[in-house]
């Protein structure tokens, strides 16, 4: 290696779009990438087969053992690890470290019985900090921004993941979690933030709030927005764009691999730059289980490859995407993750026809009277399913002209979805605000024992 330049030290440069927080590790050439990927893949089935009892049980009963990963196409030779394999484990079960050693738990709830419990060492952490540096870097953020952080602090991964990436980054954080909407306006302006990390539906909340207060945070001086945790339509970034006058950044990441800044979008906005020095990604029928070509869309699969305290073989995460190795413009070698725009959880069912959330909201957030704020509530009438969409008329919209509106999306929806919806248009601010991760659907259909 040779003498590192200003912008590989991490000084500040001129040249926004050549900053990269770990440029070396970032540009990686895809065969030294793969290389490195070998090597930490047999370091992780070593550690899973060694600590977890549960990964070796599994390991024996397909007969490999960590010796036997001769390439990475015995990837997909592993068994799958499931969510459940978490919960059914509670709390520390496929923890490959004595409790007492860990640094930090987080853990998710679940809308089911038990939450899922996730655990870090404290070179677990380091290795989080500095990848959601790069991650944070990749958006467009800068060493010396400011940085507020309305990600949710506590159990959940965003707030303190968000928060010492971006002190890693040599950012200044403002750590205001959730909530307080109306202090969250007043700290922005006041304190001159640059960088925008919250929910995507929160961000949007902040817009409005701050539209009703005479407040244009289009000209204030936010310039990024890192945007996660839940799916969002393109519609839906070009709103929040529009309304906080910044550059909307998908992020993605999930507890049980991480947290935020397992992915990341660079400038160009498409697609997010999975680290593939640190993980493993596959996309897999997820019928039958089998590895998909490059390009085909199916359920995103992730290995990690350098976690000690949880290492995870072949982790289904139900998201549904598409991935691409075609070289980026930002110059970064790691594979491109397409947006995700549903999740397999999140998938409904109407009438035979498969609907995420999202593409509800693309079509909403498209037309004009509509404000985008919506929610779809399913239920069981008689045999069959039966979806309504609630959604927001805008400000100063007539109600005398709702019912037209409501018709007006029916027909979008019927003839970009192909679904048949009931259309509920109801006047601005009725459907809950969320200060995390937003309610898109209410499920009212009876549970299956
Ligand atoms: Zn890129």
């Amino acid at each position: 290696m040779g003498a590192m330049t200003m912008a590989e030290v991490g000084i500040r440069t001129d040249a926004r779009s050549s900053y990269y927080f770990q440029r070396e590790l970032e540009t990686m050439p895809r065969e030294k990438l793969a290389a490195l990927q070998l090597e930490r893949l047999r370091a992780t089935v070593t550690n899973a087969h060694e600590h977890v009892p549960m990964h070796r049980a599994r390991l024996d009963a397909v007969g490999i053992s960590p010796g036997d990963i001769a390439s990475l196409a015995d990837l997909e030779r592993l068994p799958f690890t499931r969510k459940t394999d978490l919960r059914d484990h509670y709390p520390f079960g496929l923890f490959a470290r004595p409790r007492d050693t860990l640094a930090r738990l987080h853990a998710s709830s679940g809308t089911t019985g038990k939450p899922t419990v996730v655990g870090y060492t404290a070179a677990d952490l380091d290795t989080w900090a500095d990848l959601m540096a790069r991650s944070l870097a990749c958006g467009g953020a800068r060493p010396g921004d400011l940085v507020h952080n309305a990600y949710g602090y506590g159990l959940f991964t965003g707030g303190l993941g968000a928060h010492y990436g971006a002190e890693r980054l040599g950012a200044t954080v403002v750590p205001m979690s959730g909530g307080s909407t109306e202090r969250q306006i007043a700290l922005i302006q006041d304190f001159g933030a640059r960088v925008l990390c919250a929910t995507p539906s929160y961000a949007l909340a902040i817009a409005e709030l701050a539209e009703q207060q005479g407040v244009d945070l289009a000209r204030s001086t936010l310039e990024v927005g890192m945007f996660g945790a839940e799916p969002w339509s393109d519609a839906m970034r070009r709103e929040i764009e529009a309304r906080l006058g910044l550059k909307a950044i998908d992020i993605y990441g999930l507890s049980e691999i991480m947290g935020p800044g397992v992915a990341c979008e660079c400038e160009c906005q498409s697609g997010l730059h999975g680290w593939e020095d640190h993980f493993l990604f596959e996309v897999i029928d997820p019928e039958t289980g089998r590895a998909l070509p490059e390009g085909q869309p199916g359920e995103l699969v992730i290995t990690t490859l350098t976690k000690e305290a949880l290492p995870m073989l072949r982790y289904r995460t139900r998201d549904i995407t598409r991935v691409t190795t075609a070289p980026c413009d930002c110059g970064r070698t790691h594979l491109r993750i397409l947006r995700i725009t549903g999740r397999n959880d999140d998938m409904l069912i109407i009438r035979g026809v498969n609907v995420y959330p999202s593409q509800v909201e693309a079509v909403l957030v498209g037309l004009p009277n509509i404000a985008p704020h919506y929610q779809l509530v399913v239920e069981r009438r008689g045999s069959l399913d039966h979806l309504t969409i609630e959604a927001e008329a805008q400000p100063g919209v007539d109600a005398a002209v709702y019912g037209a509106a409501a018709r007006e999306v029916a027909h979008h929806v019927k003839s970009l979805i192909g679904i048949t919806a009931d259309v509920r248009l109801v006047p601005i601010s009725t459907i809950e605000r969320s200060i995390g991760k937003a309610k898109r659907v209410v499920d009212k259909r009876p549970k299956e024992a």
